[in-house]
């Protein structure tokens, strides 16, 4: 099956889905269509996007005009809608407001793309990040609960070594999930900060 085929069949006439800030909505004659999920209640008011490099200029800042570094933030823009009749091309628009994170999902959830472990993540690591692997597990911790907790949407479906075991993901009624199954470079850059302010530390004269 396609990723279009699958959006598909996630998404049947008439039926409602979450996607991290999104709702996703299929008419009665079979239109796909998004919006962000604060705006549910009034579609009918609602701007239209009709082209991917729109939907992807939206995504790019905030309501208040900031960047989005992170497209995964819980800081999409509100006030507008976008349709289409092809499930092919209405993947593309959420690709161009989240992207690659349905595939992902589906490669997950149908044990094609496993996660990768913290641990390993760091240690493939060159150059000035290598030093990031030297990082404790309480300040792995820290980064999950100052980074990703408050600052993305995606579920963490790695496991910190991979001598842990985690249990897999599922898929809530009515949603798709929004997962991570490889820490991103913020994550990277945060945990080489962290191994830098630990060095320094240790470091310090008169340590
Ligand atoms: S590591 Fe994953 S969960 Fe954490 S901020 Fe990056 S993308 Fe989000």
């Amino acid at each position: 099956m396609t990723l279009a085929e699958e959006l598909e069949s996630y998404l049947p006439a008439g039926a409602t889905l979450r996607f991290g800030q999104l709702q996703l909505s299929r008419t009665p004659e079979g239109s796909f269509v998004a919006c962000h999920a604060d705006d549910r209640t009034m579609l009918p008011k609602l701007e239209e996007i009709d082209s991917i490099s729109g939907l992807r200029d939206l995504a790019k800042c905030d309501g208040s005009g900031e960047f989005r570094p992170l497209k995964t933030a819980p800081t999409l823009k509100s006030g507008w809608k976008t349709q289409s009749s092809s499930a092919k091309d209405f993947l593309r628009r959420l690709d161009a407001i989240y992207p690659g994170v349905f595939a992902t999902w589906v490669a997950y959830d149908r044990n094609e793309h496993g996660p990768t472990s913290l641990r390993r993540t760091l240690d493939r690591q060159t150059g000035m990040y290598r030093f990031a692997g030297t990082i404790t597990d309480q300040m792995a911790n820290r980064i999950m609960r100052e980074l990703c907790s408050p600052g993305c949407l995606r579920k963490i479906a790695w496991p910190l070594n991979d001598q842990c075991i985690v249990s897999k993901i599922k898929r809530e009624p009515m949603s798709i999930p929004v997962i991570c199954t490889e820490a991103c470079t913020f994550a990277i850059s945060r945990a080489r900060e962290l191994a830098k302010e630990a060095y320094d530390r240790e470091n310090a004269p008169g340590n």
